[in-house]
């Protein structure tokens, strides 16, 4: 298939969507689609790529506000539990994230009340550390969010590649990866720097040349993603561990 024809179903695809953030690049004769579009891409689903797996927990994340300044060193608190864990960081003199990850079989009903999400994560951890509760406590109703974790296994020859006909794939739209390395933003950045090296130095070559740097993107790019997601998941699991006998267990450290 042509890449002009290719493009244009992409478009014709994505239209019922008001707005997506791919990037339609026309450089010299070269025509690409870049698709940022996140987690749920209609890009990478357009691919063929599958719907991202749900990994058994949720996360609730929300932002602490001190318009006087907070009491908080300036370093990341863990706190373990079974089956839960919660974590809060000063991430400016007046402001404080936190997050919270617990199991739960299936994601269960969007609530859109925030005032309700906030409730439901400070019930989670009603008896933790008064720090958490205090930094929960201080964060306005609606930057409250929840989060089904999910995930997307790239295996080798099942999985589509990251690049075909000229639409390219980067960030979550190809990879989701749940959380816990801390890892997804990242490697987002470094798929983008990644592939606008390859791109710039393929651009003057025609669309040979771009379409062989995309597919040097994907090869490059997964040797890197697919342990990481493989690994997150498996840390994730271990930090979810919800046997009787582990109990809750606060750890601070930098
Ligand atoms: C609980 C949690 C904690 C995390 N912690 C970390 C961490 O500590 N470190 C880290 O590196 N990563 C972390 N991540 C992962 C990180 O958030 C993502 O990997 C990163 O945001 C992916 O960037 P992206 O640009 O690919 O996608 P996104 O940030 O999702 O951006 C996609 C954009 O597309 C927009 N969009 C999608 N569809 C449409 C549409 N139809 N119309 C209009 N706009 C649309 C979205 O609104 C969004 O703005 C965490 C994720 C979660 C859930």
């Amino acid at each position: 298939m042509g890449h002009c024809s290719n493009l244009k179903m992409v478009a014709a695809y994505v239209q019922s969507y008001s707005f997506l953030p791919f990037a339609l690049i026309y450089l010299s004769l070269v025509q690409i689609v870049i698709g940022c579009d996140g987690v749920r891409s209609p890009v990478a689903k357009w691919m063929g790529f599958s719907e991202p797996k749900y990994v058994g927990h949720c996360a609730f994340r929300g932002l602490g506000i001190y318009p006087g300044g907070h009491p908080y060193k300036a370093k990341v608190n863990y706190i373990y539990g079974r089956g839960l864990r919660a974590g809060f960081v000063p991430v400016s003199p007046t402001k404080v994230y936190w997050f919270i990850c617990f199991n739960r079989t299936s994601p269960g009903p969007r609530i859109s009340d925030p005032s309700v999400l906030k409730q439901e994560a400070l019930n989670l951890v009603r008896s933790w550390p008064m720090e958490l509760l205090d930094v929960m406590q201080n964060t306005p109703d609606d930057s409250v969010i929840k989060t089904p974790l999910v995930d997307r296994w790239l295996w080798p020859g099942l999985t589509p590649s990251a690049s075909s006909n000229g639409v390219v794939v980067v960030g979550d739209a190809w990879h989701p990866m749940t959380p816990n390395l801390g890892q997804g933003a990242c490697c987002a950045l470094e798929d983008s720097v990644v592939l606008a090296k390859k791109l710039a130095a393929a651009i003057r070559g025609g669309q040979d040349s771009v379409d062989a740097a995309m597919q040097d993107y994907s090869q490059e790019r997964w040797a890197r993603i697919f342990p990481l997601t493989a690994r997150s998941n498996l840390v994730g699991s271990l930090l979810q561990w919800d046997n009787p006998l582990y109990s809750i267990c606060p750890f601070f450290f930098c």
